[in-house]
């Protein structure tokens, strides 16, 4: 009897305003197949978020439950809120077959890579500091103190790159996700 096919973790990550969220998006429309996580996060809706879907919104109290509960694969403290993957979604997505998308900050990231050694960690960098914070300005979301924290965060981060399977330098949408979807087809073979 062949084995069952067990679905691999596909991490995107790396600084804020690096374009990861622009990336899946695309990614998820090039291989339909894919199935992205939702996390779960403290941090309060941004105007266009809600129809976006892109987080569940919970209050500390709530998160905290949950990680006491242990019902998150990662979690990590980022900017005074805290950012979380459901473990419940991703493990049956796994164990389905289905290869499953992370968008998640670096140290999260590396959290998961200790327990699933065969994830697939993508750092998604910005040509240049000036380009990322071009972004985040852009964005509008973040006020300049809080786009200052995002940069400083950032450094570090970077600082990281070298823990990852793969860099892909988002100078292009279109490229960079070719790049990435020309590894997971390889890795699939
Ligand atoms: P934002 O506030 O811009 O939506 O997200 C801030 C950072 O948190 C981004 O780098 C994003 O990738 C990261 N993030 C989003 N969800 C999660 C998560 O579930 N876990 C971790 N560790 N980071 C996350």
């Amino acid at each position: 009897m062949k084995d069952k096919k067990i679905g691999k973790l596909i991490i995107i990550s790396g600084p804020s305003g690096a374009g990861k969220g622009t990336i899946c998006a695309e990614l998820l429309r090039h291989m339909p197949d894919l199935v992205i996580s939702r996390s779960v996060t403290t941090r309060a809706p941004r105007p266009n978020e809600r129809k976006d879907r892109s987080y569940f919104f919970v209050s500390t109290e709530t998160f905290l439950e949950m990680v006491k509960n242990n019902e998150l694969l990662e979690y990590d403290q980022h900017f005074e809120n805290y950012y979380g993957t459901p473990k419940k979604f991703v493990v049956d997505m796994l164990s389905f077959g289905k290869d499953v998308i992370l968008e998640i900050d670096v140290k999260g990231a590396l959290q998961v890579k200790q327990n699933y050694p065969d994830s697939l960690l993508f750092f998604i960098e910005a040509p240049s500091e000036q380009a990322l914070y071009e972004r985040l300005v852009q964005r509008g979301s973040e006020t300049p103190d809080k786009i200052q924290i995002r940069m400083a965060r950032n450094k570090l981060e970077l600082a990281q790159r070298s823990k990852y399977d793969y860099c892909i330098m988002n100078d292009s949408v279109d490229r960079a996700v070719k790049e990435i979807i020309d590894i997971l087809k390889e890795k699939r073979q």
